[in-house]
């Protein structure tokens, strides 16, 4: 059977109240800066049970004030997952700190506990702990949180998550975003992933400090918020730069379409955890991984990847791209990209992160794929592992 249509690893899906949404903000007076931003704000915040929602322009502008806020700076270390998008530690650099990172566990391919306990211990002894950790949750799989927090007691460090695949997921049956174990969280809002705003990203925080941060940071360190003013008498026109911020504001229109989006968002996730069930059982006697759960989450499933057993990856891959499947690799691990080699980690520096990468492929999955497509790829798949 021959499948005339490409199928994609991941795509949005986008209804008419959707388009509606928008277009109703091109009908406004604000296209940006309006009152669509607080609204979306307050209701993720609502979603996640957090205390503060700041919109911002994509999820890597997020890390980066997230970082900011978290006063990271030169002679500072972030560590994160090497198996994670370059931005979960791109944002340490922008910020002049230093990146290293935490091999994964070989189960839930998000970092390993035991392996960031060992490197906090040999840390410490050397004076060099690291600031902030980004715990990524890996296809949308919560990390263990409670255990990251425990450490990041004992160790001082500020944990920022992250959540850029996690949107509708949980862990401990609380909504991800909720920063129950963290100081911050990250969305993102990139098509491929949960919902989307185009582009567009989340930081999500219960710290009243580090939201006020955020506010500033995400409009150039600007405010004319009185009580922040350190004029006696401000004029009625006055605002402050108070610090270097950016401009990495969402737009009204991105605002109005997350907004929408979110409304979908619980039917979004079920969906795809309904399809990633269905991958399970259609692949439980073929030599591959499936994804192992643990008891504690229940996962977004912004991706779903499997590992090859004993097979060559790049012909399958190749076979099913020939056939219009839009198999994907992720990652390809942060530490192996030349930039990150001239930085001065080689190969072999992470060899979980590495073996994991050697062998996995990531499925189409999104909400909008059949059971007929679902079919036709795990057949695909089939014939490519004969
Ligand atoms: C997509 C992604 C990002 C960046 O998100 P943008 O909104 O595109 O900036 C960061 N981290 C991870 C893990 C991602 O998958």
């Amino acid at each position: 059977m021959e499948n005339k249509t490409f199928i994609p690893y991941g795509r949005q899906h986008i209804t008419p109240q959707d388009i509606d949404a928008v277009v109703q903000i091109l009908q406004s007076e604000y296209l940006t800066q309006g009152p669509a931003i607080a609204r979306f704000e307050q209701s993720i915040a609502n979603d996640c049970n957090a205390k503060h929602a700041i919109a911002v322009s994509n999820a890597t502008a997020g890390l980066h004030i997230a970082c900011l806020a978290a006063g990271l700076g030169t002679g500072d270390w972030l560590w994160t997952s090497p198996n994670t998008f370059v931005a979960s530690a791109n944002c340490a650099l922008y910020c002049g700190a230093q990146v290293d990172f935490v091999d994964i566990d070989p189960n839930t391919y998000n970092l390993s506990i035991a392996e960031l306990e060992r490197k906090l211990i040999a840390a410490k002894k050397e004076n060099r702990l690291p600031k902030v950790v980004v715990p990524v949750h890996f296809a949308g799989q919560a990390c263990e949180m409670e255990k990251i927090k425990a450490l990041s007691n004992e160790y001082e460090f500020l944990i920022i998550e992250d959540a850029a695949h996690a949107i509708g997921g949980a862990y401990q049956n609380q909504k991800i975003g909720s920063c129950a174990y963290s100081d911050m969280t990250v969305f993102s809002f990139h098509p491929v992933k949960i919902i989307t705003t185009g582009e567009g990203g989340m930081v999500l925080t219960n710290r009243d400090d580090l939201a006020e941060k955020l506010v500033r940071l995400r409009t150039h360190g600007i405010t004319r918020d009185a009580s922040q003013l350190t004029q006696e008498s401000p004029a009625p026109w006055a605002y402050e730069q108070l610090e270097l911020g950016l401009n990495y504001r969402m737009s009204d229109l991105q605002a109005a379409l997350g907004e929408s989006q979110r409304r979908q968002l619980d039917a979004f996730v079920a969906k795809r955890r309904q399809l990633a069930a269905r991958y399970d059982a259609l692949l439980k006697d073929l030599p591959v991984i499936t994804p192992w759960q643990h008891p504690e989450t229940d996962s977004a499933f912004h991706l779903y990847v499997i590992r090859l057993k004993a097979h060559d990856r790049l012909s399958v891959f190749q076979h099913l791209k020939s056939q219009g499947i839009g198999v994907n690799v992720h990652y390809i691990p942060v530490h192996t990209q030349p930039y990150y080699q001239k930085l001065g980690f080689h190969w072999g520096d992470f060899p979980e992160a590495e073996a994991y990468y050697h062998s996995v492929m990531t499925l189409p999955l999104f909400y909008d794929l059949t059971e007929t497509d679902q079919d036709f790829i795990v057949s695909t798949l089939k014939n490519a592992l004969r």
